[in-house]
């Protein structure tokens, strides 16, 4: 190995790379790190320690965890070891100027032992990865294209599966590496409450069974505390997507009507009678070298899902987000004993975050199945009384007015933190998305008198204007049951109308193909973070994508679309191809339109999860940044793939809730930035 190269590309004074110790060391070590490289095109820089440095590939499209996909990577020069560590910006002018993060590490092994030399020779290296994102065996052939260009993809494991590129499908940061628990104090409901919704905690239906821990270190896989052997759940153990994992459940028997029953399972179990038993999964408690206690609630939920990939008598339990209510009516309904409430973000056993929703009621015959499917249905009385609801409003795809109000019925608490106490206006659609449409900017008449409303004066006339003002689920169905097929709030709340909470740069693709909007939207992201920002994204649900910068409190809309168009205007200096801020349609070619003028008085920006009035019910989606790097489409977001989506994710969106931007402070950094 040599650092040579290394030395040679780079000036020590002004990149605050490492520089690298006089020759490299000789250890040959088993660390391994991954970049995430925001160079003018994004890319991973894949090094496995060898020989006392960093030997490096550059991977262009980043990981898959599908073996079909075969991606490139094209070997670099060797890296001191200190770069296992580094973090940070490479000044513009240097080599490989940008922003460089590490994305994950751990540490790895040669398939075949002490004999890298050869592999490299040969051009075939195998090698097992353990870091947070990246696992199993993935294996790098070298090409005969170019001299340095290598394909690297997955071999087929227990890990090996539909394309993704981190193993669970979500972060585990918040993970702690610790070797498989032997004793764990199980997490208890310590509190008991009467039915209630909130955006964020989860409700899952209580099962009735024997709880237990089920275990698999490696191929030993058992039912801790159980004497007997339950073979099916067993060998649904053993093909978990794990090496080692640990999961909290409950052993289910069920009785004719299909309900669990406690009395059914303890009859089976004494007469040996286990072939039908099934494991009901609703926690991960260690997943491989890691403790996943610490994760918040959510995580570990999409985490057990994706352990237990492969259909098998250890199931997983499914949860609603935000309308705990509507759950308990279904499992009253179905004669279930009861629901347990999660906070989201909670840690395993932290005190308070489980609760017990008791259920009193006879036993009507329903299934689990069937109740959780009917809580995703159910309605809830409210002071809305709905009209039409059979009304076609998406006539190529068949959706109903009907499906309209259910999706808002299930995002209403998440939804309304992004509506609440700000004027909204209405788009309303009476015949469905074909039909005319016309904006209701006042209340109308017959506006119930539960809704409250703001009158503003005017500043362009005199005149005053009454406004509607949503601070409730039912003020949002109610606007719905209007026709308005998405909702049109304000940026600026009751009290501070001439003060928004947030800053918002509008993608508009305009003619441009959606990757342009893709990569324009990168370099925005990274330019607000490198100025301190933790800007929010979502898909706008028709074309375009909306970026949000929370604001701290009392900025006017004035120096909000000043930093806005500062923004912007970084952006397209960069990009100057596709991107622009042309205000004259014209004049934009097919280049994608960053509007920042949306940063004004009465302006409205739709939510995230509203549906939009376009072909294929698509909403408004919040996105993960690092979801940039897929072949993404809006057309993939819509009422039908969200629900899944927010059981996998959570709201992605909230963060623009949280964090106010110091303006100040942020339009220096960007001036430091635009000088450079
Ligand atoms: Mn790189």
């Amino acid at each position: 190995m040599s650092l040579d190269d290394y030395r040679r590309k780079r000036d020590f004074a002004k990149t605050p790379e490492p520089a690298p110790a006089a020759r490299p060391g000789s250890a040959s070590g088993r660390r391994f790190v991954i970049h995430r490289h925001e160079a003018r095109a994004v890319h991973y820089d894949l090094r496995l320690e060898h020989g006392g440095a960093l030997c490096s590939w550059a991977v262009p499209r980043g990981f898959s965890f599908d073996p079909k996909d075969k991606r490139l990577a094209v070997r670099t020069e060797d890296h001191p070891i200190e770069y296992l560590e580094f973090t940070g910006v490479i000044p513009r002018g240097q080599y490989g100027a940008g922003t460089m993060l590490i994305w994950d590490r751990g540490t790895f092994d040669l398939v075949v032992e002490n004999d890298w030399d050869t592999a490299v020779a040969k051009g075939e290296l195998k090698f097992v990865l353990r870091g947070r994102k990246l696992r199993g065996e993935w294996h790098m052939v070298k090409t005969k294209q170019a001299p340095n260009s290598w394909l690297l993809f997955k071999s087929g494991d227990r890990y090996a599966g539909p394309p993704r590129d981190t193993v669970l499908g979500v972060p585990l940061d918040a993970a702690i590496a610790a070797d498989l628990p032997r004793a764990v104090t199980v997490a208890r409901a310590d509190a008991v409450s009467a039915p209630f919704s909130a955006p964020d905690w989860l409700f899952e239906m209580k099962f009735l069974g024997r709880r237990i821990l089920a275990e698999k270190r490696g191929d030993a896989v058992r039912l801790r505390g159980m004497r007997k052997e339950v073979p099916p759940v067993l060998d649904g153990l053993r093909r978990l997507v794990a090496t080692d994992a640990l999961l909290d459940g409950v052993l289910v028997a069920t009785d004719e009507a299909g309900r669990p029953s406690r009395e059914e399972l303890e009859r089976r179990l004494r007469a040996g009678a286990v072939e039908e038993l099934q494991y009901y999964a609703f926690d991960l408690l260690h997943f491989d070298e890691f403790d996943t206690r610490p994760m918040p609630q959510l995580w570990r939920k999409g985490a057990l899902r994706a352990v237990l990939a492969e259909p098998s008598a250890v199931l997983f339990v499914d949860h609603v987000t935000g309308s705990g209510e509507s759950l308990v009516e279904a499992v009253t309904q179905a004669g279930l004993p009861g629901v347990i409430a999660k906070r989201a973000h909670a840690a395993y056993g932290q005190p308070g975050a489980w609760c017990e929703v008791p259920v009193a009621g006879d036993a009507p015959d329903a299934d689990v199945a069937t109740a959780l499917n009917a809580s995703r249905r159910a309605r809830r009385p409210g002071r809305v009384r709905f009209s039409n609801l059979e009304k076609v409003y998406w006539p190529a795809e068949g959706y109903t007015k009907g499906d309209l109000i259910r999706h808002y019925e299930q995002v209403a608490d998440l939804l309304l933190p992004y509506l609440m106490d700000r004027p909204v206006h209405m788009l309303r659609y009476p015949d469905g998305i074909e039909g005319k449409s016309f904006y209701q900017r006042q209340a109308p008449e017959g506006l119930p008198e539960w809704f409250p409303t703001e009158t503003v004066v005017s500043r362009s006339s005199d005149e005053t204007h009454r406004h509607m003002v949503c601070t409730s689920r039912d003020a949002i169905l109610w606007l719905v049951n209007m026709g308005s097929i998405d909702l049109h709030p304000w940026m600026s709340r009751v009290g501070s109308l001439e003060s928004p909470d947030y800053v918002v740069i509008d993608l508009d693709p305009g003619s441009a193909p959606f990757r342009d909007v893709v990569r324009v939207a990168r370099v925005v992201g990274r330019i607000l973070r490198g100025i301190g920002a933790q800007p929010a994204l979502k898909t706008s649900g028709k074309s375009g994508l909306h970026i949000h910068v929370a604001l701290r409190r009392g900025y006017s809309y004035e120096q909000g679309r000043m930093f806005a168009e500062g923004v912007a205007r970084a952006v397209c200096r960069e990009l100057p191809e596709i991107a622009t801020v042309e205000r004259n349609v014209g004049s934009r070619g097919s280049r994608v339109y960053l509007d920042f003028m949306q940063n004004r008085t009465g302006q409205t920006v739709v939510p995230p999860y509203v549906v939009r009035p376009v072909r294929g019910a698509q909403v408004s989606a919040p996105l993960a940044w690092d979801e940039l790097e897929l072949a993404i489409e809006p057309s993939q977001f819509t009422i039908q793939t969200l629900p899944e989506r927010l059981a996998r994710h959570g709201d992605l969106f909230r963060p623009s809730l949280d964090t106010g931007l110091d303006l100040l402070d942020a339009v220096n950094a960007l001036q430091e930035l635009l000088r450079s």
